[in-house]
């Protein structure tokens, strides 16, 4: 089985990194692979580059060889949807399980991301979130978990995807926007994120102009 971490990364930090290694150990995961968003859909416009976040990615990922930058995303024109990488990976990578790793937070607002079901269908989803099932109140989405829930990691693996799971991930409040700020301010980020994404920050001068 294959994770797919989507995200803007702008730039990537603990939380990322901590959460995506829990999922890989927890269900096995052969790999990880960060796909960094090149336009956002539902939100503020990254403020560092497509390649500036690429760049923070593969040094966030240097010593830990089942993490893999992908950069599927980065090379298309036009809004990232992740319908179409999706679909891209499932061509690129037949019949393996693609789990798509989403933070409760993202998941809340899965329906409104463009074709939820056929992303579903392409794909197991799991959840990483505090310990504890959850099902959410917006009923599009309850009904989504209430026909996919599954807590077995089994059915994970009998099917290339279709159903969701709920994994508990330790909780770190980090957030790339309180990084951001944090930066332009002149306070140090240090401890949320690693030290060679912090180098780059620097030497880049990157989020200066954030507010
Ligand atoms: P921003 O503050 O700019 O919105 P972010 O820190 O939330 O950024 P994103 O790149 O937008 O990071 O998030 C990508 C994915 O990572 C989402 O699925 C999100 O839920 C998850 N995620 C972000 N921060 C954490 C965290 N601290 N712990 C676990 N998952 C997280």
């Amino acid at each position: 089985m294959i994770g797919i971490y989507g995200g803007t990364f702008d730039p990537i930090h603990y939380g990322h990194l901590r959460s995506a290694l829990e999922v890989m150990e927890a269900l096995g995961l052969e790999e990880v692979r960060f796909l960094p968003l090149r336009q956002a859909v539902h939100r503020q416009q990254p403020h560092a580059s497509a390649p500036q976040r690429l760049a923070m990615v593969q040094a966030a990922l240097t010593g830990q060889p089942e993490f893999r930058a992908d950069e599927t995303e980065l090379g298309r024109t036009g809004p990232s949807y992740m319908i179409d990488s999706l679909q891209h990976l499932r061509e690129t990578l037949p019949g393996q399980t693609l789990c798509l790793l989403l933070g409760s937070d993202a998941f809340n607002s899965f329906m409104d991301w463009r074709q939820p079901e056929e992303i579903a269908d392409l794909c197991h989803i799991v959840v990483m979130q505090r310990p504890g099932y959850w099902l959410p109140e917006e009923p599009r989405l309850r009904a989504l978990v209430q026909e996919r829930n599954t807590q077995s990691l089994g059915a994970l693996l009998n099917a290339t995807g279709g159903q969701i799971y709920f994994q508990p991930v330790t909780q770190l409040d980090i957030s790339a926007t309180d990084i951001r700020r944090r930066v332009v301010n002149a306070q140090s980020p240090r401890y949320l994120l690693p030290d060679s994404v912090i180098r780059i920050i620097r030497e880049q001068n990157l989020y200066a102009g954030y507010h």
